[in-house]
């Protein structure tokens, strides 16, 4: 009895080795929005039992490493792989964000402008290629593919799901803040700079390849009898050959093109 009884009480040396860690994380911009209410304005109290990754100290508070731009652990700018072993203040910045400190290390710098995107996101994913931007959609996707697809073609992951952004092989994502597909086309376009690359009517809004010019002769088959005598102008999808026209549905694409131009002005 004795002995089982030594055996379970910790020795004076034991609670030393465990003395947990204490972190404070401070978060700008709008990083608090993944905070939720277990947050003080900005700001995060975690304990730790042991040396861990800033990367799992971050995720562990439910922000996702693609969101964060540039970490300062005491001060100094660390990367995500920078291992926390003792009580430190961690401060979070998110892309966008100007910070004046000549050796910071910022971790978003690739100009990210082709995506894949979640299996929840259909409308979003047929804004983004009416614009012209690449973004590789299939709703039957599963989170293995998604994150390969991110990894290897270099991709920006986009979706609702915070876990999938967590996975340590996606390097570039970007979490949807607003369910409004309108909202979350803004989103994207800011998030990632695409003012500059937008080319609508430049791809194909099924299967994502390039349209190119087609006489009429070629795609006629492909054509309902009015649509042959009022339209003389045809594109034609490299990938998948869908023909594209100025009828009806062109108007109301056009109509969205505004709606998306009006809110990305503001
Ligand atoms: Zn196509």
């Amino acid at each position: 009895m004795q002995l089982l009884l030594n055996t379970l009480t910790p020795t004076r040396e034991f609670w030393i080795d465990v003395k947990p860690i204490s972190v404070r994380l401070l978060v700008y911009g709008d990083l608090g929005f993944f905070l939720g209410s277990s947050s003080d304005r900005g700001r995060v109290e975690r304990r730790l039992s042991e040396k861990t990754s800033v990367k799992d100290v971050i995720e562990s508070c439910g922000i996702p490493h693609t969101e964060i731009d540039l970490i300062l652990v005491n001060g100094q700018a660390v990367d995500f792989a920078y291992a926390v072993t003792g009580d430190a203040e961690i401060e979070l910045y998110p892309p966008g964000i100007q910070y004046s400190n000549s050796r910071e290390k910022r971790l978003q710098t690739a100009a990210v402008t082709e995506f894949v995107a979640d299996g929840h996101l259909g409308k979003l994913v047929r804004d983004l290629r009416l614009l012209g931007i690449d973004v590789v959609y299939d709703p039957a996707a599963e989170d293995r593919l998604l994150v390969k697809v991110a990894s290897n073609e270099n991709r920006a992951l986009l979706t609702r799901d915070r876990r999938l952004l967590m996975y340590a092989a996606v390097q570039h994502g970007y979490y949807l803040r607003s369910q409004n597909p309108l909202e979350q086309t803004v989103e994207v376009l800011q998030r990632f700079d695409l003012g500059s690359i937008l080319s609508p009517f430049s791809r194909c809004l099924l299967c994502n390849a390039l349209l190119e010019p087609a006489e009429k002769e070629k795609v006629i088959g492909q054509l309902e009898p009015l649509t042959r005598i009022y339209y003389n102008q045809f594109r034609r999808c490299t990938g998948c050959g869908q023909v594209y026209w100025s009828g009806s549905h062109f108007t109301k694409l056009q109509k969205r093109l505004e709606q998306i131009r009006a809110k990305f002005g503001d």
